[in-house]
């Protein structure tokens, strides 16, 4: 969601002259779009701080006439820290949390003039004033700004073959170890017509693939074009009738959001890649209560099962977190049997990390960071092996790729598999963008290798599309 919202500032600040570069060196304005999610992705924030601060003095030393660039900080640190940062790094310029980015045209002004005050009269670290903060909910969200925006710049046209959309934001969830309600905001989706309206500018602008965004992107309710609501399923079927559009996925899933017309279109809507990523956190019931989850590993499993049900051969991912507060071995290894059963096509696993403000991190069963540590091997030892198994049972297999960016090497081209793999192959870079069939030819640890198979044979959805169409507005004809 941070690159999907570092592309959406790009496109407010276009229209006030500025345009992407290279690295921090030529910049004017230097943006950290932050995460707040564990304390290490927090700790990385002061580091790379630190290193710029050195970069603007530097700048100012070298050309003592020009104004320093504007330095900000944006994203889940900022908002949870908010003040706090900036009395930690005066040096900074502005502060931002992930609701209020459209209104950065605003804070730079305001920073602007801090800094001409600043700068004419010696001011402190590098010659800027008082640092802008803008950490607020507003009630008007930035998605109303962030479309217009868009379109008026054109900023889409950088979007490449294959794009994120956020369709819904911030979670009620509250799972005792989570600060995403608490920097994101409540849950709210987006109106599904503004979801089509981007989603068609995106393809126009030659995106072929399309991942909607959201914390739990399966909770999504927009309102739809007819005053009534559409579910996440309901959205697909309308977003797969965009011409040219030809592969839609979704993240994150939460377990308690899934329904029964999602799994449908998983096994009907051929446009909706064969890949589910659907955290479990834990296998054992009483950690999964203690997290707030609301689901039980049972329930956890029967959701697998229905989705192999609709759609066989689709891929299953997850997150899991060890070392959640009172873990015992006993629940650990509950967590493994969950794995076993599941057999995942590839996942994230972490260690609980203790976060301000959550209730888990006041809980006085801390678990050791050298079991947390080991609990994390041995889980990663066994995820490891069944991507590895997983990527091995493709060789040999035709697949449909979406290329979509070179390789390292020269003539060498990337892609994607339905099963979110990356496969690398040869050929020219005309045909970055396209749809090819692809033979796999060797499996490695994290990607593919494979070999063209003649002239592109796709322009249109990957099979044949089954879903009819529902009830259609005239406004949305329009759009599709
Ligand atoms: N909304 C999604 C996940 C969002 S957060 C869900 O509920 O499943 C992304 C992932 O970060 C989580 O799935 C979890 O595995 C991990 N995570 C979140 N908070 C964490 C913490 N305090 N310590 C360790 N991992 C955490
Ligand atoms: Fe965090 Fe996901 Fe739980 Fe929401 S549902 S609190 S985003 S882990």
């Amino acid at each position: 969601m941070n690159v999907y919202d570092s592309a959406r500032m790009a496109d407010v600040l276009a229209p006030l002259g500025y345009a992407r570069v290279d690295g921090p060196e030529q910049a004017d304005m230097i943006i950290l779009n932050t995460c707040h999610i564990r304390e290490k992705a927090a700790e990385k924030v002061y580091s790379e701080l630190g290193r710029l601060r050195d970069l603007k003095q530097q700048r100012a030393a070298e050309n003592p006439d020009a104004q320093p660039p504007i330095l900000a900080v944006a994203g889940c640190v900022a908002q949870a820290e908010g003040a706090e940062m900036l009395a930690r790094a005066p040096f900074l310029d502005i502060v931002f949390g992930p609701q209020t980015y459209h209104r950065l045209p605003e804070m730079i002004a305001r920073a602007e003039r801090a800094t001409s005050q600043g700068w004419q009269g010696g001011g402190r670290n590098g010659g800027r004033g008082a640092g802008v903060l803008d950490t607020e909910f507003p009630v008007v969200t930035k998605f109303d700004h962030l479309s217009n925006a868009a379109a008026s710049t054109g900023t889409m046209a950088g979007a490449g073959c294959s794009a994120f959309l956020t369709i819904q934001e911030g979670c009620d969830k509250f799972c005792t170890f989570c600060v995403v309600p608490y920097t994101r905001g409540a849950e709210f989706s987006r109106p599904g017509l503004a979801v089509l309206v981007e989603c068609r500018g995106l393809v126009d602008a030659g995106v072929r693939e399309v991942t909607l965004l959201g914390q739990n992107v399966n909770a999504y309710h927009g309102v739809a074009p007819n005053g009534g609501t559409w579910d996440l399923a309901e959205l697909i079927v309308q977003l797969a009738k965009i011409e040219g559009l030809t592969r839609i996925r979704y993240t994150t899933s939460h377990p308690r959001d899934m329904n029964e017309r999602l799994y449908a279109a998983h096994g009907d809507c051929d446009k909706l890649m064969p890949y589910m990523h659907l955290p479990a956190q834990s296998g054992s019931d009483r950690i999964l209560a203690a997290m707030n989850r609301g689901y039980t590993a049972t329930e956890y499993l029967s959701s697998v099962a229905r989705l192999r049900q609709a759609r066989p051969d689709i891929a299953i991912s997850g997150d899991f977190i060890v070392g959640f507060p009172g873990e015992s071995e006993a629940d650990f290894e509950a967590t493994m049997e969950l794995v076993r059963a599941v057999n995942y096509a590839q996942a994230y696993s972490f260690k609980y990390s203790a976060r301000p403000g959550t209730p888990a991190a006041l809980l006085e069963t801390q678990v050791p960071e050298d079991v947390r540590a080991t609990r994390l091997q041995r889980l990663q030892t066994l995820l490891d092996s069944q991507q590895q198994a997983f990527n091995r049972q493709m060789v040999g297999r035709r697949i449909c790729l979406l290329l979509d960016r070179r390789g390292r090497r020269p003539g060498q081209l990337v892609g994607r598999s339905p099963y979110m793999q990356a496969v690398h192959l040869n050929g020219p870079a005309t045909m970055l963008g396209q749809l090819v069939d692809v033979d796999i030819t060797a499996a490695h640890a994290n990607s593919l290798a494979g070999q063209l198979v003649g002239q592109v044979l796709h322009g249109g959805p990957e099979r044949a599309t089954q879903s009819a169409p529902a009830n259609v507005s005239g406004s949305m004809e329009q759009i599709v």
